[in-house]
Parts: C-alpha cells; sequence; structure tokens
C-alpha cells in the first residue's frame, strides 16, 4: 500500500446523535476533488465554518482520514445522519467505471472502512437500493447495510446528490468489503484511519 498516510481533521459540522439511535448504515460520497492530497483537501474544507457538510472518514489512493469519530453524527445526507457512518471518496460522481477502476486503491481504503464498520456495528455487508431503504425507513432499529448518497436522495428526495456516480463500480466496492471481511484482516491491512481526538 506504500507509505500510510493518516490525519484526525475534526469537522466543523458535527452533531449529537440521539441517544439510543442504531448505526444502522453506512453511506458512500464521492468528494468531487481528485489527486492523492483529495483527502487532506476535503477535510480541510470541512474544517471551514461556510462549509455545510461533514462525513466520517476521507480517503483518497494513497490515504485515510477521519473527520468526526463515529460516535458524533455527521452532516452526510438527510433524512439517515442519526443512523448513519459517511465516507468520502476522492474521484467526481461523473466518472464511468473505467475512470473509477484507475482508482481502485481509493475503492479498496475506501471497503476497508466499510468492512471495519460492519465488522465494529454489526452492519449486514448487503448493497441497499432505494427500494430496501424505504422499507427499512430512515431511523430502523436493526442494522440494514451499506449504499450511496444517490440511493439515499433517490429513496427519500431531500436531495439532488448523485454521487458516486452511475459509472461507480459498486460490485467492486463489495468484492473488496467481502474479502476483508472474509480474511478477517481489518487492522492488519494497514489502511486504519486516525481514531477520534476529542
Ligand atoms: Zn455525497
Amino acid at each position: 500500500m506504500g507509505q500510510e498516510s493518516r490525519e484526525f481533521l475534526p469537522a466543523a459540522r458535527r452533531g449529537r446523535r440521539a441517544s439510543g439511535s442504531t448505526i444502522a448504515f453506512i453511506v458512500v460520497h464521492s468528494m468531487e476533488w481528485e489527486g492523492n492530497r483529495a483527502a487532506a483537501q476535503t477535510g480541510k474544507w470541512f474544517q471551514r465554518a461556510e462549509s455545510l457538510g461533514s462525513t466520517h472518514l476521507g480517503v483518497d489512493d494513497v490515504s485515510t482520514h477521519r473527520y468526526l469519530e463515529d460516535e458524533v453524527e455527521a452532516r452526510g445526507c438527510r433524512p439517515i445522519n442519526p443512523s448513519a457512518l459517511h465516507i468520502e471518496q476522492a474521484g467526481f460522481a461523473a466518472w464511468d467505471r473505467d475512470r473509477w477502476l484507475e482508482h481502485e486503491a481509493t475503492i479498496v481504503r475506501c471497503a476497508h472502512a466499510v468492512a471495519t464498520w460492519c465488522l465494529s456495528y454489526d452492519i449486514p455487508p448487503r448493497w441497499l437500493l432505494p427500494h430496501d431503504l424505504q422499507v427499512g425507513g430512515p431511523r430502523p432499529r436493526r442494522q440494514q447495510g451499506i449504499t450511496s448518497h444517490a440511493n439515499v436522495a433517490g429513496a427519500w428526495g431531500l436531495s439532488d446528490h448523485w454521487d458516486p456516480g452511475l459509472g461507480y463500480p459498486v460490485d467492486v466496492l463489495m468484492a473488496h468489503v467481502m474479502g476483508f471481511i472474509r480474511r478477517a484482516d481489518v487492522g492488519r491491512a494497514g489502511l486504519e484511519p486516525a481514531t477520534g481526538g476529542l
């Protein structure tokens, strides 16, 4: 994986999770930024007062940065923030599949974080489409699975975001997630984000 790079860059937009909320969802996003500094740049943007959003983690090809502790509610996408963990990936929603696959290292880093969260919070590693989200509802009691910002927008219509885009290789992400879970080598892969420090 090369030299590991990770930092804790606490985001400005941080909420208190309602007590008793189940962490039921993992939501993947794209930053609309690219390059090996994209995860750090996104963290620095989230630190600014004028930034309206936040996520827990961000990855690019060479780094995994933490922006919020898992216990904190991110402003990632309504209406599921109280029940969700969010991760940003370097890349653009407009990218096609081939372009995303040029950055499989980013997808592997994302998958590692997703697998770690699945194991930590007992979230099933299944991909949820808008219909699945509607069935479970935005504040389910049981853990539900993994989805995209686009699917959350599709389920509840509260946003026009469509990241990480139609070309994003969900199959590749999920294959890596399953690989990490099956080999149980989360924690040994050298891809951990920094722990929160607040
Ligand atoms: Zn998004």
